[in-house]
């Protein structure tokens, strides 16, 4: 039987220690034993996102989270912006858009990112705006957002700004305080190693406030509610007790491996990887590349093919393209649990499979471009 792998930008690998943690008995969660360690995850989790503020715990996809900060910051007919070039930044306009909010989309082709000069533009046109919503890594297309320029642009004109960081975290440089970010969404089966099911936000002062003059909105997402919990290290509703213990080891390990080194390991992974796609003469999508997934090109439609054999041949699951790049595309995923034997792993499979199909005529040529990256040849 073939080992199956995770190649995906979500869900990811999960390592070893995470799993034993995880199948160890459940605790119930109104003990000390639980407040240990949940207070130690939002510790961590505060150190890895760079803030001070509370990092609130939801028992929720990320999706949740976002919805979250939409329905919690905002009253309906209020005019926010949003920044889309991909799948989850228009994610963003349709949780606005099903809480009745007049939505500013400033839109970019999916590949690019979206301007900050062009944010800064919209705002001046529109002076009501009073939150702003980006998306820091754009997972559909593996690009990179510039939400340092951005949330300096929305700041300066009084907006609040809201970011997903889902595929950031742990994985981009992302500086929550020093970049004056109010919400900051994440969720556990992306950089953090853990299975899906868990999602967690950053809140600032200002965005608080907000929340708290902004009641009866929302009931299970009512971020009042967690944050009166949170001031007494607990939670309005059952947390996903497995997923934080798993989360809290996966932590530990980020904190032990150190995350500028992780971060480091990240960019020097993604890096590898678009050289070997480059060696291997195919195209890449992202204009600003982000260190979460690599977005290969296939103008013949052979994407789909590619990602099929790969699965079934090799056991290895990549991601293809959504939405109006399904087909298109496939996404090389190196977010998380991913060292430099298995981007060997990845490109090697990926490259068996081009040969395969017929797409490349010589094999060898991806896996030449790693060791030059990796071994400085
Ligand atoms: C995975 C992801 C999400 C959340 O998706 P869920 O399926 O709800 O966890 C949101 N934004 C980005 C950028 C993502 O990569």
């Amino acid at each position: 039987m073939r080992p199956i792998k995770l190649f995906t930008p979500g869900p990811t690998e999960v390592p070893w220690r995470v799993r034993e943690k995880m199948a160890r008995p459940l605790i119930h969660h109104r003990t000390a034993e639980y407040r240990t360690i949940q207070r130690e995850v939002i510790e961590d989790l505060q150190r890895f996102m760079r803030t001070k503020n509370p990092v609130l715990l939801l028992a929720s996809s990320g999706t949740g989270a976002m919805e979250a900060s939409v329905v919690n910051l905002t009253r309906p007919g209020e005019k926010v912006l949003v920044t889309v070039a991909g799948k989850f930044s228009g994610r963003w306009k349709e949780i606005g858009e099903a809480y009745g909010l007049d939505v500013v989309a400033v839109e970019a082709r999916w590949g690019d990112a979206v301007p900050p000069e062009e944010v800064a533009r919209a705002l001046d046109e529109n002076p009501g705006v009073g939150v702003v919503f980006t998306t820091h890594a754009e997972t559909s297309t593996g690009v990179l957002q510039d939400v340092k320029s951005i949330a300096t642009i929305a700041r300066e004109r009084g907006a609040l700004v809201v970011v997903d960081a889902i595929t950031s975290i742990c994985a981009e440089a992302l500086e929550t305080d020093v970049w004056g970010l109010d919400i900051v969404v994440g969720s556990s089966q992306k950089g953090v190693m853990t299975p899906p099911g868990l999602a967690f936000l950053s809140l600032s002062g200002a965005a608080r406030e907000r929340v708290e003059r902004n009641r009866e909105r929302a009931y299970y997402f009512d971020l009042n509610r967690a944050l009166a919990a949170y001031d007494d290290g607990d939670t309005p509703w059952t947390p996903a007790i497995g997923l934080v213990t798993g989360l809290n080891e996966a932590l530990k390990m980020i904190g032990e491996e150190g995350l500028e080194n992780v971060i480091e390991r990240h960019a020097r992974n993604a890096r590898a990887t678009r050289a070997a796609v480059r060696a291997l003469g195919l195209g890449l999508l992202a204009s600003v590349p982000a260190n979460c997934t690599t977005a290969v090109v296939f103008e013949d439609g052979n994407a789909e093919a590619v990602r099929k054999h790969l699965y079934e041949v090799y056991g290895m699951r990549i991601a293809g393209g959504q939405a109006q790049l399904k087909g298109k595309i496939v996404r090389l995923g190196h977010l998380g649990y991913y060292f430099e034997s298995d981007i060997f792993t990845l490109i090697s499979g990926f490259e068996s499979t081009l040969l395969d199909l017929g797409v490349i005529e010589a094999g060898g040529r991806g896996v030449q471009a790693l060791f030059g990256e990796f071994h400085e040849m």
